[in-house]
Parts: C-alpha cells; sequence; structure tokens
C-alpha cells in the first residue's frame, strides 16, 4: 500500500528545533519510517496563478515530504478565520469564542478542495489517504468528487464535544455531513466517539451500529486510537539531555528549590491563567514554601493574530509579573515565564530536571506534553504528574495526580501534595504510568490505524486502475516558487 498522510502543519527533521505542536511533533518518527509521503503546507502563500502547487518536495526517510502553497485568497478565512476562530473553540468547548463570517467558511472550503486537487499528484491505485485533524474535515468529500475510490482515513487530534456546542458552529450539518466521506473517523478517547455518534443520530437521524453508520456516503467506521509517544526514544533522549548545557544552568539556577514545570503552546485551552493563579493560592495559603519552590512556565507563542489570543499573552504577561511582584524576593523569583519554543531535546532534560509537571488544560485532545514529561523521568527518582481530567492523556495515566483545572484551591492543594511526595508512593505512580505508555506508543497508534483503515473499505468497492500515476520516489528537491509570501 501506498500511503499518503496529510496535514496544515508538518515537522522538518531538524533536532535542535522546536515542534511546531503536537501533531507534527507525533507524526514525524512514524511518518520518517513508514515510506509515506507527508503532504502540508509550506508556511507559504501564494496567488494561485502557478500550474504546480507544490514549492517544495524532498526525501523523508523511505519516503516523502511534499509542501504546498496554500492559496493566498483563502488563507486568512481558512486558517485564522474558519479553522482557528470557529473549529478550534468549538472543538474545545469554547463556544463563546467563536468568530467568523461566512467567507471564511467558503475559504475553508476552497482550501479544502484545493489540497485534493493537488493530492491527485501522489494518487496510485494503491493509495490510501490519511488525512489528520480539524484543518480538513471536508478533504475526504472533495477527493471523493474527485473520483477517489480507494480507502481514506481520518484522525481528529482534538476532543469532540457535545451536541450542543459543536452545533453552534455555522453550516455544521453540510461540514459533519461531508466528514462521512471517510472510511474509518478516528478519535482520541471513548467520550469524544460518543459525542460525535450522538450527534449524527440526533442532528442527522444517523444511527451507528458497533461505531460503523451508513449514510449517502456509504459506511464509515468511528473508532478510538489514543495516540502515543517513542517512550524509548524519549526516555533515552532525557538522560542524555541532562547533561545539555541548557538544562545545567537550570539546575545550577535552582539553589535547592523544587521545581514545577509547565510546557505549553499559548492557548486559551490550556488552562495557563487557572495554574497560575492556584500557583499563587498555593503560596499565599502556605507563605512556609516560598523560596523552596519556583514554577518554570514555558509559554510558546501560537497564533498571535487571533484576538482571543492576543488578549491570553496580555493577561498572562500581567498576570505573571503581578505574582511575582507580590511574593518574589530580592534573590527569588517565584515565576520564571518563558515566550519561547525548545528543542524536543532540550525540553526532555527540562522535564526530567522538574519534580512536579503541571499539565493542567481544560480541555485537551490527548496533551502529548504529560506523556513526554513521564517518559523523561529518572526512573530512581521519578517526577510527579499533575494532570487535568480534561485531557485525553487522563484516561491512560490514572496514577497521576489528577486535577479540575476550574478548582483553584483543589489544585493549589494538589500541587503542595506533589511537592511533598515520598520517593516510593512517586515511585509507584510512576511505574503504573510508564507501563501504559509502553503499551499504547506512537508505533502502536500508527499501525492500529492504518490496519483498521484497510479492513474498513467495502471490498466491493476495487481500487480503480486507471488514475493517473505520480512521480517515482524519490522526488526531486524543487525551488521554492518564486512569487510565494511566507505565513509562519
Ligand atoms: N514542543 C516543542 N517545543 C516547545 C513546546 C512544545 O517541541 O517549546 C512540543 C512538545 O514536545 C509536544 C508538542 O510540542 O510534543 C505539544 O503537543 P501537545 O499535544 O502537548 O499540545 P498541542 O500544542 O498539540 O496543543
Amino acid at each position: 500500500m501506498n500511503l499518503v498522510v496529510v496535514s496544515n502543519r508538518v515537522a522538518r527533521a531538524k533536532a535542535n528545533e522546536p515542534m511546531t505542536g503536537g501533531l507534527a511533533a507525533a507524526l514525524l518518527p512514524v511518518v520518517e519510517k513508514s515510506g509515506a509521503v507527508w503532504v502540508g503546507s509550506s508556511g507559504r502563500v501564494r496567488d494561485g496563478s502557478q500550474k504546480d502547487p507544490f514549492a517544495e518536495v524532498e526525501a523523508l526517510g523511505a519516503g516523502a515530504l511534499a509542501l504546498l502553497d496554500l492559496p493566498a485568497a483563502h488563507y486568512g478565512g481558512y486558517y485564522e478565520g474558519f479553522a482557528n476562530s470557529a473549529l478550534w473553540p468549538a472543538l474545545h468547548s469554547r463556544s463563546d469564542l467563536i468568530r467568523v463570517s461566512q467567507d471564511d467558511y467558503q475559504s475553508y472550503r476552497e482550501v479544502n478542495a484545493f489540497m485534493a486537487r493537488s493530492l491527485m499528484r501522489f494518487r496510485k491505485p494503491d493509495t490510501a489517504f490519511w488525512i489528520q485533524d480539524y484543518h480538513f474535515l471536508a478533504l475526504g468529500a472533495e477527493l471523493r468528487d474527485l473520483g477517489v475510490k480507494q480507502p481514506i482515513g481520518f484522525f481528529l487530534h482534538t476532543p469532540w464535544p457535545a451536541r450542543a456546542i459543536i452545533g453552534c458552529v455555522p453550516h455544521h450539518r453540510e461540514l459533519i455531513g461531508a466528514m462521512l466521506a471517510y472510511d474509518l473517523i478516528g478519535f482520541q478517547t471513548d467520550d469524544d466517539c460518543e459525542n460525535f455518534l450522538g450527534y449524527l443520530q440526533s442532528e442527522l437521524g444517523l444511527e451507528a451500529e458497533d461505531g460503523v453508520v451508513i449514510s449517502s456516503h456509504g459506511k464509515s467506521r468511528c473508532a478510538v486510537f489514543p495516540i502515543g509517544i517513542d517512550v524509548e526514544k524519549f526516555a533515552l533522549q532525557a538522560a542524555k539531555a541532562s547533561s545539555h548545557p541548557e538544562v545545567s544552568r537550570l539546575r545550577g539556577s535552582l539553589n535547592g528549590e523544587r521545581l514545577a514545570i509547565g510546557v505549553d503552546r499559548m492557548d486559551y485551552s490550556k488552562g495557563l491563567v487557572n495554574r497560575i493563579d492556584a500557583f499563587d493560592r498555593m503560596l499565599t495559603a502556605q507563605p512556609a514554601l516560598k523560596r523552596t519552590v519556583s514554577l518554570l512556565q514555558i509559554a510558546t507563542p501560537s497564533r498571535g493574530t487571533i484576538e482571543a489570543y492576543g488578549n491570553l499573552q496580555s493577561e498572562l504577561a500581567k498576570l505573571v509579573s503581578d505574582v511575582n511582584g507580590r511574593h518574589g524576593e530580592v534573590d527569588w523569583t517565584p515565576i520564571r515565564y518563558l515566550n519561547k519554543g525548545f528543542s524536543q531535546t532540550v525540553l526532555s532534560g527540562l522535564y526530567r530536571t522538574a519534580h512536579v509537571g503541571l499539565v493542567t488544560p481544560l480541555h485537551d485532545g490527548m496533551n502529548l506534553v504529560a506523556k513526554e514529561y513521564v517518559a523523561a523521568q529518572n526512573p530512581a527518582d521519578p517526577g510527579v504528574l499533575v494532570l487535568s481530567k480534561f485531557a485525553g492523556a487522563a484516561n491512560e495515566l490514572t496514577t497521576a495526580l489528577l486535577v479540575n483545572p476550574h478548582d483553584i484551591d483543589g489544585m493549589s492543594r494538589v500541587m503542595a501534595t506533589a511537592l511533598s511526595m515520598p520517593l516510593t508512593e512517586r515511585r509507584m505512580r510512576w511505574e503504573a504510568m510508564m507501563r501504559k505508555l509502553r503499551a499504547g506508543t506512537i508505533q502502536q497508534w500508527f499501525a492500529d490505524f492504518i490496519e483498521t483503515l484497510e479492513s474498513s473499505r467495502a471490498p466491493d468497492e476495487p481500487a480503480n486502475d486507471d488514475l493517473a500515476v505520480g512521480p517515482p520516489n524519490p522526488w526531486p528537491l524543487q525551488a521554492v516558487g518564486s512569487g510565494s509570501a511566507r505565513i509562519h
């Protein structure tokens, strides 16, 4: 089988650069090994007058990475508009933050259709397409309109909310109806899958049997595939990274303090304000903890041109400076707050240095930082994970200290408990989490999805043999197309 993986962002295999998010970080090692073609945005737009939308096609492991310039006229409406100001807030149960226009929806559909046309270059008789995430809900339907008969799978990296919330997205019926062109629709958790099936039943009148729904598009299977990480690789990397200069400098700066760490994109779904509030309340309630602990909060800038993100950035900067101003001492800063990204190599060493990992999103599809924090710990002296009940990871990491991120008092008490947990309890909890991580690695996730996708396509729908075939592998590296403009 020839696999074509599609996502908005792709990862470039540069060890010293930060990843652009969980999806890209998770997919890179498995796509690299699989021989798949990975198609995504080049980070540039262009006016669409050029015949070939691909800016670069280069080798990636045994396969290829194909980057395309998206159409300039529709990029804003697609990315900042419909995807990130309608779908993202709704998928994270923040319907109050939905800001969207009719044009945004049109642009979203245009970009999905553009991507479908571009993918034809890689279509072969035995190709299977695997579409990633909320940027491309309608891509499967666009591919079917172009006559694609091959298996098409879709995986949603975010949560799927309750019916009333997704119902706030304009054109939700048309869009979710279009999703049924996928042969397989994968979710992170049982709750997400049940919410989706509940929507199909109540809004579209479609009943599922064992997760299989029949619609005008044919059969679609809905199933759960919790995404994992490469546990052993992360553990090894973390052990090595202890001697990285940046990690040594952090250790050297601690003056015997215990360290709590938070690593998040700056996003309202991550619960950063509540986390800082809880840390503040812990220091107020237990002044003896002052000077014995500090919080390293990495908040990587994200989607800064969208108003809700700009507002969050200002609110957090003010909040952190207020907490530091009230609790700080001449030789102690309670919160070290950094608005920049780190490579995963350095991050793994920072996780290992921290006695407590704070992963407290209000809603999160999985949250890979939670899994990475656990994998990075020193087995002889592991740290404690404080984890939101509303992160997908909480379904597996049940021996973390689970918290409700809306309960600031409760969270502040749990933070204090984590800081003083004895070694035997830390080890017991950590070992149980490692067993879960080893049982559900990223390699396993990838293999399970592909196997289910292959078996989901009805046998009476053979692959069409008279298809245009793509160029042979490996594809030659091409120059970046002229007339393109950088967007991220
Ligand atoms: N990450 C990184 N550098 C940073 C911050 C984060 O490489 O400075 C990576 C991190 O290791 C993780 C991913 O970005 O793999 C974040 O994934 P997660 O699922 O936690 O959240 P998302 O950003 O996808 O919402």
